[in-house]
């Protein structure tokens, strides 16, 4: 874990221009390292030995703090998994799934709280949540992929794998009639998308930023919410729906589980996550890289 990696490090000139280029600051994270901050910056080569520039040419170079650094070069891989993943689903999974997997296996079926606070280090609540939803729904984002990897249970909220929910979330109608309404709205953004329609477009069709359409694609994707049940007279029809539904906004289980034991970050709404949302395009996390993601907190 210094600053370089590959066939040598980088010379002090190199490295002293990097840190200049970057302001000083991890490029994945932001953390600040000297004179200004007290963060320690490694100079990262992204790829060992790149086809079409030197190994130590500044466009293969990153500046970045050590917790980023150590995740570049420990994140997990496709076997590290608690469960078989392929090719294709990696095409689609990050690194941080495969931990949320090993979480999963671990503490599962849990709530969305006891999950997060085990991938706060590496991912906003909102990303969390997103990423959830991408396992959830890996089955309708990946050809090939029949067997759903993670499932939420609908009465209680939880996340973990299939065989330890009793009530799938998946093609359930809450019946929260806003939750329901977005559900619905959701899945008509991943059919538009599925169509081939201009994101850019949908998304200012259904009023929200282009990162929310992701957003709902995903959601979309691991809920399948059933389109046709709930158009049927204009209205949720699901016949013995109680109050069995969940809502990720709300996340029953935590009402069962309180949190305020911890001093972790209050809950405030996720802003694109709460019950308004879905009709003000509410400004979201900006850019879909999921450095962009990282937390800004995590100083070394
Ligand atoms: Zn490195
Ligand atoms: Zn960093």
């Amino acid at each position: 874990m210094r600053q370089s990696h590959g066939s040598g490090t980088v010379d002090a000139a190199t490295r002293a221009l990097m840190l200049s280029n970057r302001e000083h600051r991890c490029q994945w994270c932001g953390v600040r390292g000297p004179p200004r901050g007290t963060g320690t910056l490694h100079v990262h080569h992204i790829e060992r030995d790149p086809s079409d520039v030197a190994e130590d040419d500044p466009v293969n170079l990153g500046v970045t703090c050590r917790v980023c650094h150590n995740w570049f070069h420990h994140r997990p891989t496709a076997a590290d998994a608690p469960a078989p993943l392929t090719d294709a689903d990696m095409d689609v999974l990050l690194s941080h799934d495969v931990l949320l997997l090993q979480v999963l296996d671990e503490i599962g079926p849990a709530s969305f709280h006891d999950v997060f606070i085990r991938m706060k280090v590496l991912l906003s609540k909102t990303a969390v949540r997103e990423r959830l939803w991408v396992l959830m729904g890996l089955d309708q984002l990946v050809t090939g992929r029949e067997e759903q990897l993670v499932d939420q249970d609908a009465t209680t909220g939880r996340w973990g794998f299939p065989d330890d929910i009793a009530t799938s979330a998946r093609g359930h109608v809450p019946d929260d009639r806003a939750l329901a309404l977005q559900r619905a709205e959701d899945e008509l953004v991943r059919r538009a998308l599925a169509r081939g329609c201009d994101r850019d477009l949908v998304g200012s069709v259904f009023g929200v930023t282009r990162r929310n359409t992701f957003h709902k694609q995903y959601r979309a994707a691991a809920y399948a919410f059933p389109l046709g049940e709930f158009n049927r007279g204009g209205r949720p029809v699901e016949p013995d729906d109680d109050s069995d539904d969940v809502d990720e906004t709300t996340d029953p289980s935590a009402a069962q589980e309180p949190v305020s034991d911890t001093n972790e970050e209050p809950e405030v709404p996720d802003g694109d996550l709460g019950r308004v949302e879905t009709w003000g395009g509410t400004a979201d996390e900006p850019g879909t890289p999921v450095s962009e993601l990282l937390h800004d907190d995590e100083l070394t």
